[in-house]
């Protein structure tokens, strides 16, 4: 028995994999994962595989990044986590200063925990407590835009709007007011605008019939990703913003799969010009290294749970892991690394290439959108084109580009018929060239038939 397939049978009878029905290891292999480097990922057999998915969207500048690691080893060899309620260390309050001093301007305060779904866990609890402290206790709903994910514990599920992951719990969650999301799929950009303004208005609708009674909009900026890799213009955002304005509602970005350059800038927020009043932060904050989140928040939200411990203001809520060391280290040298290069500049070079290395697909005649926001380059496969028709879910077309993929040298992983890249900033134009020559070979066979 090879080495690959002497874990993948020890994994098997021990693991459960996340978001997976395990059935399928029947017959889709497990990739066991000896080294990364850079873009690259080796197996125990010495294959090499480009991660086209940045690892789940966490990672930014390569596998086992020299910089890095060697912050997290430096910062290991003097402290590795401690206590955040009473205490205090240097790496959280730089790393909470320097993500005041990037996040728009507005957010100034900084609250860590551990994982994407507990900073949307605690953006709602935020939202909900501010108006019980000033008195509007009656705000208890949220909104969010169909098609959106916001994580899989249950508060972060409630305020999603994914079916797959969803339907299930149903009768455990909370239920949100779900607007139309702007989704521009399919439509050429130059109509994008008018699109967005449309679902604006619904939007609209929904704060007027329920006034008073809301108490934040969540959204993914720009690019809702787990969904598909939908994506909306910049002007939504505004639009939204001004909205939650004028009916006093809390607005709520969770930037957790598109912060730290992912769309093109810094942050999603920037390109509509707003400050959001939480921003949800995850993912790539170390950089892919170790598990951390932030929400922010504005000063006013932190001053009206600011009282006496006896009035029961407070916010109290905790991870155990909360502000871990290593994981301020690993992000502060992420962040290091935006400083040292303009990573943003490289990005969008890069960003060009990839559309460039696809363009054959885009007269595939099973190919009904291909769609990009700086980063994130996604291609959907279709039944047909003109009239659109989407393919059976059941048929699930993307694994077989996955299976091409892992046979071929690129850890792809398909949402459901979209293919997309979301790589590592630290790609080069061999290596896009290489990956898109894989994905379309991949496209052309799954869709054959
Ligand atoms: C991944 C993701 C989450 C959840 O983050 P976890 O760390 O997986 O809990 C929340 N929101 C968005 C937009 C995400 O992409």
């Amino acid at each position: 028995m090879g080495k690959n397939e002497e874990i993948r049978q020890r994994d098997l009878a021990v693991l459960w994999h996340p978001t997976t029905q395990m059935k399928d290891h029947e017959w889709l292999q497990l990739l066991p994962v000896k080294h990364g480097q850079g873009v690259w990922l080796e197996d125990m057999e010495g294959n090499r595989y480009i991660d086209a998915i940045s690892s789940w969207w966490v990672n930014l500048f390569g596998h086992a990044n020299p910089h890095i690691s060697a912050a997290v080893s430096e910062q290991a060899s003097r402290l590795e986590h401690v206590i955040l309620a009473g205490v205090t260390h240097e790496p959280a309050v730089r790393l909470a200063e320097k993500l005041v001093e990037i996040t728009p301007a507005g957010l100034e305060r900084v609250f860590f925990a551990d994982s994407g779904a507990s900073a949307v866990e605690i953006s709602l609890k935020m939202s909900f407590h501010y108006w019980r402290n000033i008195g509007e206790s009656g705000r208890t709903r949220f909104v969010t835009l169909s098609n959106s994910y916001h994580g899989d514990t249950l508060g972060a599920l409630s305020v999603g709007d994914a079916g797959l992951f969803k339907a299930a719990y149903e009768p455990l969650l909370m239920e949100p007011l779900v607007a139309p999301s702007p989704d521009c799929f399919a439509l050429p950009r130059d109509q994008w605008d008018e699109h967005a303004r449309g679902k604006l208005v619904d939007m609209r609708e929904i704060f007027a019939a329920h006034e008073g009674e809301i108490s934040a909009v969540i959204i993914e900026p720009l690019v809702q990703c787990a969904g598909g890799m939908r994506m909306y213009p910049p002007s939504y955002l505004a639009g939204l913003r001004a909205l939650c304005d004028e009916y006093r509602i809390h607005l709520i970005a969770d930037e957790i799969a598109v912060g730290f350059g992912r769309t093109g800038s810094m942050f999603a927020c920037e390109q509509g010009g707003i400050a959001p009043d939480f921003m949800c932060l995850s993912k790539g904050l170390t950089g892919g290294y170790l598990p951390m989140s932030a929400v922010m928040t504005s000063h006013e939200v932190y001053a009206a749970f600011y009282d006496e411990y006896t009035t029961l203001r407070g916010f109290l809520h905790s991870h155990s892991y909360t502000g871990n060391a290593l994981a301020c280290a690993a992000a502060l040298a992420t962040l290091e690394l935006f400083d040292q290069h303009d990573v943003l500049t490289d990005n969008r070079g890069l960003a060009a290439q990839m559309l460039e290395a696809i363009s054959p697909l885009r007269d595939h005649e099973h190919v009904g959108d291909i769609r990009q926001t700086g980063m994130i380059l996604a291609m959907e496969m279709v039944a047909q084109r003109k009239p659109m028709i989407e393919y059976d879910w059941k048929e699930r077309r993307g694994i077989k580009v996955y299976q091409y993929a892992m046979a071929h040298g690129a850890l792809l992983r398909p949402i459901g018929n979209v293919i997309y890249f979301m790589p590592p900033y630290v790609i080069n134009s061999d290596e896009i060239r290489q990956l898109a020559k894989v994905a379309i070979a991949g496209i052309d066979l799954a869709t054959r038939g």
